[in-house]
């Protein structure tokens, strides 16, 4: 037990999720730490503490410029706006009021996607109108063409495994189309590893969580053209105000990019490895458990767990298991995004030193007590999803 849960009378969590907004993200890389904790007693100009961030973002992204915000999700809702007001700022002060400006925002509708909250929610944050082109399980160019009209202030694309992933327009092609009616395209990479790929492929502004894969403080990154990056950071002065980053946050991911530019990927992978054999080692053997090794699902360098469970031999299932798992002490949270399907994810990105064992001990030994039960467990999963989805008291 760490001192901050004990001084805090709260249970310690081992986290196999990956990096879950919901668990606090990810483990803060130390040289974040160490600038946070140089910066929290200093003073800056903000303009230029920015602006020395715009020069990190760029070295990182190969961007013309970036702009640090307090998360991906006020990044999207400022680069909405700067594609709306561009640096005017009587209409940054007027928005969400968007009267007079390009308002309408076209999203793909296998993009429509809930991170926590609707990113259809983000763009309306901004004052503007979300147009939906395509259909959940297919879109194509013509349908993005169509829904392009001279109200149109951007496109924005999200990468994402919560994206339907088949018969989907790609980046490149949405790209081209926007472009070729002057439309600015925004991608939501939150999650993704690629730093310099999506603006390759044509995005005028690309989006990144700074506390997710790269391990800084609670944060977002918008990197891209210089005239739309100042346009963001003139949201400030307006609907931005409400979601401004702080000095720490702010240090927190320069630092932070400077150390995932200098990370030693091979050991990384070779730990991520260790821990996922160690996993599949516990439950190797056990009646009704298969383990496979299975890729990230947006080609993220980073390979899972997936265990899956027959409720006949194993006599439980894969949400009794993933509860049984997060109700012990240390709590151990795995991924169960899919759940329904019969099968969870352990993720190996999110490791302190010890962890990945007492995760390995953890699934043994529930999967021992299922098997040897008297009776087999097998709770109703409507009911279980609909716990879930209730909100808990204050
Ligand atoms: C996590 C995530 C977000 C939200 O990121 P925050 O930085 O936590 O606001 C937005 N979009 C996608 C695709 C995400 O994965």
């Amino acid at each position: 037990m760490t001192d901050i849960h004990a001084r805090l009378g709260l249970r310690p969590i081992i986290n196999v999720s990956g990096t879950m907004t919901d668990l606090g993200a990810s483990i803060v890389v130390p040289a974040a730490r160490a600038a946070v904790a140089q910066a929290l007693d200093q003073f800056f100009d903000m303009g230029a503490l920015l602006r020395a961030a715009s020069s990190v973002i760029a070295r990182a992204t190969g961007a013309e410029a970036g702009l640090v915000t307090s998360s991906s999700a006020s990044g999207l809702v400022l680069s909405v706006a700067a594609a709306m007001a561009g640096d005017d700022l009587a209409a940054i002060e007027r928005l969400p009021d968007a009267t007079g400006l390009r308002s309408e925002v076209v999203l793909l509708a296998g993009h429509a996607i809930n991170f926590g909250a609707p990113i259809t929610q983000m763009i309306r944050l901004a004052g503007a109108t979300p147009v939906i082109a395509g259909q959940a399980t297919s879109s194509s160019g013509w349908q993005v063409e169509g829904a392009i009209t001279p109200r149109t202030a951007a496109g924005v694309f999200v990468v994402s495994h919560h994206c339907t992933r088949t018969e989907q327009v790609g980046l490149p092609l949405f790209a081209e189309i926007c472009h070729a009616a002057g439309v600015p395209v925004i991608v939501d990479a939150a999650s993704e590893y690629d730093l310099r790929g999506f603006l390759a492929q044509g995005a005028d502004l690309v989006i990144y969580s700074g506390h997710k894969f790269l391990g800084g403080p609670t944060s977002g990154i918008v990197a891209g053209r210089r005239d739309l990056v100042r346009a963001a950071w003139l949201q400030n002065r307006g609907i931005g105000r409400a979601t401004k980053v702080g000095k720490e946050g702010i240090v927190g991911v320069m630092a932070a990019l400077d150390a995932w530019a200098a990370r030693d990927v091979a050991a990384i992978r070779a730990a991520e490895g260790r821990a996922l054999a160690l996993w599949a080692g516990a439950a190797a053997g056990k009646p009704g458990i298969a383990a496979a090794i299975v890729p990230d699902p947006t080609g993220n360098p980073l390979d899972r767990l997936e265990i899956r469970v027959d409720p006949a031999l194993a006599r439980t299932t894969a949400w009794d298991l993933a509860a049984a798992l997060a109700a012990g002490d240390p709590s151990v949270v795995v991924r169960d995004m899919e759940i329904e399907h019969g099968a969870f994810e352990m993720d190996p990105c999110n490791l302190h030193a010890g962890d990945a064992e007492i995760a390995a001990r953890r699934l043994l030994e529930e999967i021992d007590i299922a098997r040897t039960a008297p009776v087999p467990v097998h709770s109703d999963l409507a009911q279980v999803r609909r716990d879930r989805e209730r909100p808990g008291p204050w």
